[in-house]
């Protein structure tokens, strides 16, 4: 039988527990028996950039899949030049893994709508199934909004993959502006993530008294 394993990638600036969740049952519902987590590396011809540095963002993936069962974290993004696309990723960890594991390409439903413009998406799309999931805050995943950008049977298979995870109201950019307004942001993070970013003071300016 084929070993399922879900791929997770993003930029994780910093991993909150909304990620950790939508991963787990994502992996429950396609019965995988791994989730790799991939961050993305940091990247001059990217103009969104990841604020903590990697060995940061590494660090607190690290502490917050620690003690969890058949989670791990890949570095192929962050050892790889530029440019990094998903399908090379995929690609890489197809050569680790052989032929007989099924790979599952989670993204949140906010990326759905730029999907068609990724490189060699098509080869993507035939190399492992991506899996949308609902995000909290975003409207349900409009696959009809693909017409004309992807084939008909490329949105069906995209429409019968998607994953039913929980609806989870959390991002990234939001806690990093929370910890610079100086809300209390510990309810989105793993305390491990959290003690880790108020003693290195990740996210807050550096003039910051
Ligand atoms: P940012 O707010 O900086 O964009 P983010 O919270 O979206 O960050 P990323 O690391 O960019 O975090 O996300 C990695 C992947 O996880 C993406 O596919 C994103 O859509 C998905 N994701 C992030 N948060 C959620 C969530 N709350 N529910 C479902 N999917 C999510």
């Amino acid at each position: 039988m084929l070993e399922k394993i879900i791929l997770f990638g993003g930029t994780f600036d910093p991993i909150h527990k909304g990620h950790i969740e939508v991963a787990i049952c994502a992996a429950k519902k396609v019965g995988a028996s791994k989730i790799i987590i991939i961050p993305a590396r940091r990247s001059p011809h990217k103009h969104k950039q990841p604020v903590a540095h990697d060995t940061d963002r590494i660090a607190m993936l690290q502490l917050a899949i620690k003690g969890l069962e058949g989670v791990e974290i890949s570095n192929v993004e962050l050892n790889r030049g530029e440019p990094s696309y998903t399908i090379d990723t995929v690609r890489q960890l197809r050569e680790k893994f052989g032929e007989f594991c099924e790979f599952y390409w989670l993204i949140g439903a906010d990326m759905l709508p730029s999907l068609p413009l990724w490189h060699k998406i098509i080869e993507l799309l035939d190399e492992c199934n991506v899996c949308v999931m609902n995000r909290g805050g975003y409207e349900k995943p409009d696959f009809d909004g693909l017409r004309g950008k992807l084939k008909p049977e490329l949105i069906e298979n995209l429409r019968n993959n998607m994953i039913e995870t929980p609806l989870i109201e959390m991002s990234s950019t939001e806690i990093r502006q929370g910890i610079i307004d100086g809300k209390d942001v510990s309810a989105f993070l793993q305390p491990e993530v959290w003690d880790y970013i108020k003693r290195r003071k990740i996210y807050l300016p550096v003039d910051f008294e």
